[in-house]
């Protein structure tokens, strides 16, 4: 579903020229969920959002469903966009519209058949278990319920890919585990390719088949997540992998009675 060939990205700052992405090489089958796991500037933002060109990437290439992103023009990257949804920590919600109004937009926006609107937002309402929110306003809602209108956003227009930016970063562990089992369904039902980043070993663990991990710009070690578990090769991979065994051993000894 998506091949990612030598991608390549540069930030040029006053002071500096950062490569943030160095000759990324990726392959995501169709109906996978995978994970791309990397540190706090390893590159996973600037990755994800060179899948859609909400970042430009300097070179290299991206096929989606077929179709070369990297080579579209606006008008094409437009109609592109529209089957490749996209899910952020900060929900990107439209304060002032309800639910109802912030999933009809997208809607909206793409033409899609007036008398047939209605309809479709209720049916997405209901597969992220919204129904009765749909006149609240983002104000109103949980954390949790703000990233369920953020999935059905992104769902509107049924794309054959979506991309989950950092997306339960900022909610709690149990709000987080309930979105990450809609995603779960909403793949297992619909046969969407998911492809999040993420820096929390759990998310990768509950949700994802095959992963890469990413370390200064480079993919550094990709294979099955049973594998990263058992047998982690990169040194980004290794040192997850020791912190969660060190908080595991940390609980351990505090519950067993200690500090
Ligand atoms: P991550 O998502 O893994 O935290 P990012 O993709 O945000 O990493 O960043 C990768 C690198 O690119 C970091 O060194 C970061 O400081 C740099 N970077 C990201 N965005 C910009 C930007 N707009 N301008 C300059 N440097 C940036």
């Amino acid at each position: 579903m998506i091949t990612i060939q030598d991608l390549t990205k540069d930030y040029i700052t006053p002071h500096a020229k950062i490569r943030a992405l160095n000759n990324i090489n990726l392959e995501v089958e169709k109906g996978d969920i995978f994970g791309i796991i990397g540190f706090s500037g390893a590159g996973k933002s600037t990755l994800i959002r060179c899948l859609n060109r909400l970042e430009e990437p300097d070179s290299g290439k991206i096929i989606i469903a077929g179709q070369d992103i990297t080579a579209m023009n606006k008008q094409h990257l437009k109609l592109a966009r529209r089957k490749i949804g996209m899910i952020f920590q900060q929900f990107n919600l439209l304060d002032a519209k309800n639910v109802f109004e912030n999933v009809a937009f997208p809607l909206k926006v793409s033409g899609y058949p007036k008398n047939q609107i209605k309809h479709r937002v209720e049916e997405i309402l209901d597969l992220v278990g919204l129904a009765d929110k749909a006149k609240s306003y983002p104000l109103q809602l949980s954390g949790g319920q703000k990233q369920r209108v953020g999935i059905a956003r992104a769902l509107s227009n049924k794309p054959d890919v979506l991309l989950s930016d950092e997306a339960t970063s900022a909610l709690d562990p149990q709000t987080t585990y309930s979105i990450l089992e809609l995603l779960k369904d909403i793949n297992a039902k619909l046969g969407l390719t998911i492809v999040l980043i993420t820096h929390e070993l759990d998310v990768l663990k509950h949700i994802c088949n095959n992963m890469a991990v990413i370390e200064q710009g480079k993919i550094v070690e990709k294979g099955s997540v049973e594998k990263f578990f058992s047998n982690p090769e990169s040194d980004t991979a290794k040192r997850f992998i020791s912190i969660l065994q060190g908080f595991q051993a940390k609980r351990i000894y505090t519950e067993g009675g200690g500090i």
